[in-house]
This record gives structure tokens, C-alpha cells and sequence, in this order.
């Protein structure tokens, strides 16, 4: 489904260039639900940036279900992007201007599915994700936790072939954060979604299938036996 090949990103300023990722080879096959891990810094928000397409690798290549990114118009990107990928950003990224119910309608807007079924299936995952007595609120009226819930509600809502996940659960308490994590690991494993995430935390990590490593820009396979600690 998503093969990284060579793939570098820097970022270039008067007299240097600052590499973010190092040639990255990155393979991902359909129905996997891999974890991305490393210290704050190694690149993997700009990772999975790049692997939804909303960044661009500075060199290499990318492939998503056989075909070349790498070389695809904006426009083919947004479409792309819009028909098989939900992704779970870190700051949530809600649309201000919209209340609870819109932005978890918006996904299902752009997949063309109609009024009576769209209400059913956001009036569900509104009452699944406990969240029905906040439909009518906008994103400046919730905590943070609960516009994590929203933005997750909003990736899976049109069921994406990808999920792609920014530390979805750093905002929930425990007790959400598990259901979260045993809600995507169902959705793996019963509806063969795709997914990746990015988590600090390696009981969350284990939901997934495999576990990568993101060190000083390159990506190798397994958990590190190193935490980056801090001895302040
Ligand atoms: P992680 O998600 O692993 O914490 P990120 O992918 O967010 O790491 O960032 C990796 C590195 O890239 C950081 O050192 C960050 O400061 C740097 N970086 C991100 N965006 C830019 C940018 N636009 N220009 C320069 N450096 C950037
Ligand atoms: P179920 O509600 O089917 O018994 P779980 O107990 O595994 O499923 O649910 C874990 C969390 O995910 C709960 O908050 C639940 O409401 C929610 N959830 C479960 N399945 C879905 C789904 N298909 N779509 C949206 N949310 C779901």
C-alpha cells in the first residue's frame, strides 16, 4: 500500500541543509497497523506528514497503492488524500468555523454518501464516542480532550483504507486512551483497516502489528532499547 523508497527531507537554509529524514525506505503493506516511535524531534510527525501527503519528501520516491506521489499534481494529492486517508492529528486541527457535528459530517460529505444515512452514521459514532450533548458546540468550546475525540471520531468516520495517527490518545485519560487504542486495534483486525501511529508510549505501541524506530532521521525496524532520558 505505501512504499517509501530513498525518501530525505531537509530543510534548506542560507549556507546548509537540515536533514529531518535520511534515506528512508519505508514499506507498508494493506491491513498492517504499524507504530512509529523515537525521541521528540526524529521526524516522525514529519513522517507521517509526508506518507498522507501533506508534506513532500526533498528527495525520493513515494508510492501509495501503486502509484507515484512523488509526481502527482496538488490537486491529485487532495483527492487522494481526501478519498483514502483519515488522519488523527496531533493539534487536532478542527475546523473552527464548524460545530461537533459538521466537522465529523465533513468527511462523509466528500464521500458522496446522502442526507438519511449520512445522519445515521454521525449520530452513531456521536453516541459510540459519548459526545451526543456536544454536537452543537464549536472546537473553542471543548477541552482538549475532547476535541481529540472529535478529530478521531472525524478520521474513522468514513472508514479510510489509512489511518494515520499522530499520538492519538496524548490528550485522553487512561481510561479513553485504552478505549481508543481497542477501538483502532478493531478496526484493524475486523474491518482490515491500515494504520499508522506515532506514540511515545510503548503499551500503546503494542497494538500494533510492528513497531519502527526513527532515530537522527533514520528508520529502523523493532523497539529501541534506548529511551531518551532527560537527568534534570
Ligand atoms: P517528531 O514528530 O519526531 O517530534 P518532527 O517531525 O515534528 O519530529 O520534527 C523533526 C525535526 O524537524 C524537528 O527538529 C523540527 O524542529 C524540524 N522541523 C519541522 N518543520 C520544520 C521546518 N518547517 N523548518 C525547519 N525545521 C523543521
Ligand atoms: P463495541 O461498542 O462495538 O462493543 P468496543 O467496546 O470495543 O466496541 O468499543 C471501544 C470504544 O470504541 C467505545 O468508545 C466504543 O463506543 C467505540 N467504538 C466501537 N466500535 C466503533 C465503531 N465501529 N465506530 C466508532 N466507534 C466505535
Amino acid at each position: 500500500m505505501i512504499e517509501l523508497k530513498n525518501v530525505d527531507k531537509y530543510y534548506k537554509s542560507r549556507f546548509q541543509r537540515t536533514f529531518i529524514l535520511k534515506n528512508v525506505n519505508f514499506t507498508v503493506k494493506e491491513g498492517e497497523f504499524v507504530s512509529i516511535m523515537g525521541p521528540s524531534g526524529a521526524g516522525k510527525s514529519t513522517l507521517l506528514n509526508i506518507i498522507g501527503m501533506l508534506d513532500e519528501p526533498s528527495e525520493g520516491e513515494y508510492y501509495f497503492m501503486g502509484n507515484p506521489v512523488h509526481k502527482m499534481t496538488e490537486k491529485d494529492k487532495n483527492l487522494c488524500h481526501r478519498n483514502y486517508i483519515g488522519f488523527i492529528f496531533q493539534a487536532y486541527h478542527l475546523l473552527e468555523d464548524m460545530n461537533v457535528y459538521e466537522n465529523i459530517e465533513m468527511p462523509l460529505v466528500y464521500k458522496g454518501v446522502k442526507g438519511k444515512e449520512r445522519k445515521a452514521i454521525v449520530a452513531d459514532i456521536l453516541d459510540r464516542f459519548n459526545i451526543v450533548a456536544k454536537q452543537d458546540l464549536f472546537p473553542e468550546q471543548l477541552s482538549g480532550g475532547q476535541q481529540q475525540l472529535v478529530g478521531i471520531a472525524r478520521a474513522i468516520v468514513a472508514r479510510p483504507k489509512l489511518l494515520l495517527a499522530d499520538e492519538p490518545t496524548g490528550n485522553l485519560h487512561s481510561e479513553q486512551g485504552r478505549q481508543i487504542m481497542e477501538l483502532l486495534k478493531k478496526l484493524n483486525q475486523e474491518e482490515g483497516m491500515t494504520i499508522i501511529q506515532v506514540t511515545h508510549s510503548e503499551q500503546n505501541a503494542k497494538y500494533g502489528t510492528r513497531i519502527v524506530n526513527i532515530m537522527d532521521g533514520y528508520l529502523k525496524e523493532g523497539l529501541a532499547n534506548v529511551e531518551g532520558g532527560l537527568r534534570i
